[in-house]
């Protein structure tokens, strides 16, 4: 086995799975961030994220494989290479905003003294790897001290442990055989397939016979490819969410056209989910940074553009169903189910459960939240008010409410007591930003069901008696 000491900068939803999942295939591990509070809480145990699978490793590799801190100089010192993955939020004119890069750049010039190969994990635009390369150069590290790679991450958060060790392609872009071959000697465990014969290993669709992909290229592809990934499956959300209110506007059923559409090979089924539209930490930047490049490069990438604009719009279809439904918004106890941007995560980044609470708020309607694992992460950014409450199960939130709107697809919510649910609302009125009901499901215990690219039920709502179940 060839060990690689490696140092990961910034210990957020990447660079901490990342820097347990390499403890995991055998390497050696600094993980480094400048935020003390979150250093000593890994240091102690602790698990800064909902991740599936990250308490376990942590707890295995901790202290062993893995080590927790805030000295970056050290770090880098001791490592042959280091991944950079630190956050690269979008800047106000949409490009990313690469200052907490620099930033690291610029401490780790510091601290070279021999070769190290420096690796972008962080989602960059293309070119970055040269930017890098050009401070270095400028903060006196020679060239032959270190190259810049690219190795993109595409892990999803929910199930990112699982999407890392079992990755569907690794791509590195490395303008060097030297740089690549480290790279290689990272991977090796997964597109050997070495790790995928150990009877700890954590099991996914990779296996000894079915190794991970390792697909090399430039650095510049490797940069894109990332970004492109990612506009194509917004692309994919916003094209189902267009067609969906095509749908609903002729009275057709968008789950069923999803599946039909799904059904063929070429096209597949994920990613054509009807809704609220995209949300977290990468797709809403990294379609706005992707159609920045273009445009410096002096291209119109206009369906960039239309893709946000669709997907802005879907909070706003949303919302005008709950106004449909409702009527008058202000006074209303409204369930707000779901928090976090998607399910299985607790990040509320660009969540368009938040957006829509707080359009919501503002029309003056009263919100009882619940989320499984997001609703302390949400306290901290939803303005404190006495309209906005948070509930232990989405039952207590549903009591007494107007209505139940399901804003995140957590699979808790797809399996709800529906009797109970009826019995504990004001009006049994759900309005289901996710589709996770069938509408004749709903009617048959006795809801108004509003939802996505489907027609709606008001009947229930325009007075006719209430079923009591
Ligand atoms: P994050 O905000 O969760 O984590 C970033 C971490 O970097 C934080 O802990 C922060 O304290 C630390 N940091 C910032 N500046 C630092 C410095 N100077 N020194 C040490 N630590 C520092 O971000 P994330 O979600 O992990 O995303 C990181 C990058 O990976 C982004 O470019 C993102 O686009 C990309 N990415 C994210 C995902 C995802 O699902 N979250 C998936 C693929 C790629």
């Amino acid at each position: 086995m060839n060990e690689v000491s490696i140092c990961v900068i910034g210990s957020g939803y990447v660079g901490l799975v990342a820097a347990v999942c390499f403890a995991e295939i055998g390497h050696r591990v600094i993980c480094v961030d400048n935020d003390e509070a979150k250093v000593n809480l890994l240091r102690n145990g602790g698990v800064p994220i909902y991740e599936r699978h990250l308490p376990e490793l942590l707890k295995k590799h901790s202290g062993k494989g893995v080590e927790f801190t805030t000295d970056l100089g050290g770090a880098v010192r001791e490592c042959e290479a280091v991944f950079i993955a630190v956050g690269t939020p979008q800047g106000d004119s949409g490009a990313a905003d690469l200052s907490f890069v620099e930033a690291v750049v610029s401490e780790i010039a510091r601290e070279i003294s021999g070769y190290k190969v420096i690796v972008e994990k962080s989602t960059v635009p293309v070119y970055t790897n040269e930017w890098i390369r050009r401070v270095l150069n400028r903060l006196g590290v020679p060239t032959a001290r270190f190259d810049v790679a690219s190795n993109p991450e595409f892990l999803r958060e929910g199930s990112a442990v699982e999407d890392f060790l079992h990755p569907d392609r690794i791509v590195v872009g490395a303008g060097t055989d030297r740089a690549a071959e480290v790279l290689r000697r990272i991977y090796a465990p997964l597109s050997e397939g070495t790790y995928y014969s150990r009877p700890d290993a954590l099991p996914g669709m990779c296996s000894a016979d079915k190794p991970a992909k390792l697909l090399v290229t430039s650095a510049q592809s490797a940069e894109i490819i990332k970004h492109a990934s990612n506009a194509f499956l917004a692309l994919k959300i916003s094209f189902i969410n267009a067609v969906s209110n095509l749908a609903e506007s002729v009275e057709a059923d968008i789950e069923d056209i999803a599946a039909g559409i799904g059904m063929d090979r070429r096209i597949g089924p994920r990613f054509l989910h009807a809704g609220l539209g995209y949300g977290g930490s990468c797709f809403p930047k990294d379609v706005a940074a992707f159609h920045w490049v273009a445009h410096q490069q002096g291209l119109n990438f206009q369906l960039l553009e239309e893709v946000r604009r669709i997907n802005d719009a879907q909070r706003e279809v949303f919302f005008n169903k709950v106004r449909s439904a409702l009527w008058t918004l202000r006074g209303k106890k409204l369930a707000a189910l779901g928090l976090a941007f998607k399910c299985d995560t607790d990040d509320i980044r660009e969540s368009p459960a938040l957006a829509v609470i707080r359009q919501l708020l503002d029309a003056g309607a009263q919100v009882q939240a619940y989320d499984p694992a997001a609703m302390e992460r949400a306290k901290g950014v939803l303005p404190p008010s006495d309209k906005m409450s948070y509930a232990a199960n989405p039952y207590e939130a549903a009591e007494n409410a107007d209505a139940v709107l399901i804003l995140t697809e957590w699979g808790e919510f797809a399996r709800l007591d529906l009797p109970r649910l009826n019995r504990l609302l004001k009006f049994p009125i759900v309005i289901d930003g996710r589709n996770l009901y069938r509408p004749q499901t709903m009617a048959e215990h006795g809801f108004t069901y509003v939802s996505m690219g489907r027609p709606a039920n008001y009947e229930a709502q325009l007075g006719k008696p209430r079923k009591t179940l």
